[in-house]
């Protein structure tokens, strides 16, 4: 794309050089000479067939620049071409119009950037036509609408002169040209054709690169359009197509489209290197230096608005050219790196400079004009702007498979950890399920444990409070439910009495009939007196060897000799069968009754009791008698 920019280059390289083709001798007032006959051919280049004169004071007339004496000198090169210079230049040629009659012919200056280019005809020494052109003159005022300056001439018979000046603070070229009108608007049309083609070749990719860029907002695609833009911009000027149809009437702008072209391409061709090969994430240096470029780039922008147009486009065209070695070379270098996308780049670039090669080595010599070589240029744009936009295209399409392969990684990674956790949840639930089963059987385990430990505290008790042989409540027992029932009747200010019975002589029984008949005779009185003590709250329970103990609750004294009366009546009368025989017994009964308190303890009952049983074994045995009452012992003195 910068084909155009590095051809400008190039001239200026030549200027720089130094030569501008200057012969020390001087020239014949009739040098140089072009004669015009029948047979000549429709487009002659004047070439270097010319005289020039210097004008370093600027201030020359024609009448001056023809007097006698002027150093006017032939040029050496194939057309006059003296590079940047603040001078003016004359130019002469004599036209020989040889076919005797009046000429219509097309003089033609293909270098639409001059400043100011002027044309004088004259014959015999009389003025018959002048020309003030110049892209610092309005459009409009040209004599033929044309991007290149061009002056229709009718050709008197015999020498023609013609005088030309032309001024400029860019390069003063004058490659001129001398048409039949015919051939010259046939060429014409065929340069519209191709400049057409290429403006609207331009302006598609930009247009269809500012969809693209809408699309996918990628900010390379910006710098891409800007970088087209630009070029436009500069190519537009220099053919002088701009200025005939885009601005006709900004002078002043025009004379700096080209500068500011060149240094907006600098601009975007520094920022797009910078972008596309992520030169930041991979090379500091190589970011800084682009970086530095497009700041470079900015202030040639800038300064072409105040600097003089002589100094920036030398500067400009210049820097056109270390941006593009630098592009090509870190491009080259990140394709070397690995980065696959710098492929089309690299190209692109490539072929820019295989494009300035051809032109190179054309302008030597040493390759034949054909219609590649000689488009060399334009191809060369056409081809590095295509493949550009293919190098952004490919970039998306790689940066995209990336992206997409990176996304089915993470979606791989996402379904697996989600079946993980799945099967974590499930395992989880499992064991949670497991555990509950666990605890489950082992409570109810342990319920049944318990109930078993619980029924066999429950026997245990029942065992450790029954006597074995009796099935009666035994002395432990009976300690035990009198506290209970003590404490109950003290609540309640109720009686309570105890009986205490003991067998008549019983060791003689033993030692008669032996111990099982003892036993037997135990028993038998037991089972006698649960008939007898039914009453809920009443206690029977066998208080030592052949001794039983009764409890009456809420009863009083006289209640309980009552009842004991019946008992020894009962017992007298009981015949226990053992033997084949039957065996008789009597026993002996202590009864004592009281309202208990807190001052009346259950042993002093029991105490009583066993005093009044003493009495009736001593009374003879076989009877009743009663403790006497308790009296209650006054409050002593000082006792709460
Ligand atoms: P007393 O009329 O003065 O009460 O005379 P006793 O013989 O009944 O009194 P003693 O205390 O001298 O004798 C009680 C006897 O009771 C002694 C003992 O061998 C007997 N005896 C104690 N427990 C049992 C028992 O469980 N079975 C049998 N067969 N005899 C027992
Ligand atoms: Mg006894
Ligand atoms: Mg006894």
């Amino acid at each position: 794309m910068v084909l155009g920019f590095l051809r400008w280059a190039l001239a200026l390289c030549v200027v720089l050089s130094g030569s501008a083709g200057a012969q020390p001798a001087g020239v014949s007032a009739t040098y140089p000479l072009t004669p015009l006959t029948a047979d000549s051919p429709v487009q002659i280049d004047i070439g270097a067939n010319i005289a020039y004169l210097l004008d370093d004071s600027r201030q020359l007339q024609l009448e001056q620049a023809m007097a006698e004496g002027q150093p006017w000198l032939p040029v050496a090169r194939t057309a006059p071409n003296f590079g940047f210079t603040h001078n003016a230049y004359w130019f002469r040629l004599v036209l020989d119009n040889r076919t005797g009659k009046a000429l219509p012919r097309i003089l033609e200056l293909p270098r639409p950037f001059l400043d100011d280019v002027r044309l004088f005809h004259l014959v015999e020494g009389r003025v018959v036509s002048r020309f003030a052109l110049g892209d610092e003159q309005p459009f409009a005022q040209r004599a033929v609408r044309h991007p290149n300056f061009v002056m229709p001439l009718m050709l008197e018979p015999g020498r023609n002169l013609l005088v030309m000046r032309v001024a400029s603070s860019g390069t003063v070229e004058a490659p001129l040209r001398l048409w039949e009108p015919a051939a010259f608007h046939e060429a014409s049309g065929n340069e519209y054709l191709m400049a057409g083609a290429i403006f609207g070749m331009l302006v598609v990719m930009i247009v269809y690169n500012l969809f693209v860029y809408l699309s996918t907002r990628d900010i390379n695609y910006l710098y891409y359009i800007f970088f087209v833009a630009s070029y436009l911009v500069f190519w537009g000027t220099l053919n002088g197509y701009a200025f005939a149809y885009l601005w006709p009437e900004a002078i002043r702008w025009n004379s700096i489209a080209v500068p500011i072209g060149i240094a907006g391409a600098c601009l975007s061709a520094s920022l797009f290197a910078d972008s596309f090969l992520k030169l930041k994430r991979h090379s500091l240096l190589a970011h800084r230096l682009m970086q530095t470029m497009a700041w470079v780039s900015l202030c040639l922008m800038m300064s072409a608005l105040v600097v003089p147009y002589s100094w920036v486009i030398r500067v400009t065209s210049g820097f056109i050219l270390v941006v593009s070695m630098a592009a090509l070379s870190i491009g080259y270098w990140r394709w070397w790196q690995g980065a696959r996308y710098a492929r089309f780049y690299c190209l692109s670039w490539t072929a820019l400079f295989v494009g300035v090669g051809v032109l190179t080595i054309n302008k030597f010599g040493w390759l034949p004009s054909n219609f590649l070589v000689d488009n060399a240029s334009q191809i060369g744009i056409l081809l590095l702007v295509v493949l550009l936009s293919f190098t952004l295209a490919d970039r998306i399409n790689t940066d995209r498979s990336l992206r997409l392969h990176a996304q089915s990684v993470a979606l791989a990674h996402a379904q697996k950890a989600r079946t993980s956790q799945q099967a974590l949840l499930t395992a989880t639930a499992d064991a949670n399920r497991a555990l509950e089963e666990r605890v489950h059987e082992r409570t109810n385990e342990l319920n049944l444990t318990l109930d078993q430990l619980r029924l066999a505290n429950e026997q245990l008790q029942r065992l450790s409070m029954t006597d074995s042989l009796t099935q009666i409540g035994n002395r432990a027992f009976f300690d035990h439910s009198l506290v209970t029932e003590h404490k109950r009747a003290s609540r309640l200010k109720q009686p309570l009495a105890l009986m205490l019975m003991d067998i008549d002589h019983f060791k003689a029984i033993n030692d008669t009939y032996g111990h099982p008949a003892g036993d037997a005779c135990l028993r038998a009185l037991a089972h006698l007196m649960r008939q007898q003590v039914q009453r809920a709250g009443d206690l029977l329970a066998r208080y030592g060897g052949e001794e039983f103990v009764v409890l009456l609750i809420n009863s009083t004294l006289g209640d309980a000799l009552e009842l004991a009366e019946e008992f020894r009546a009962d017992i007298a009368a009981l015949e226990v069968p053992f033997e084949g025989r039957v065996l008789r017994f009597t026993a002996s009964f202590g009864v004592a009754s009281a309202v208990p308190d807190m001052l009346f303890t259950p042993s002093q009952l029991v105490g009583d009791a066993d005093r009044a049983l003493y009495e009736a074994k001593h009374s003879g045995r076989n009877c009743v008698r009663a403790a006497a009452p308790r009296l209650r012992k006054p409050a002593e003195p000082g006792v709460a």
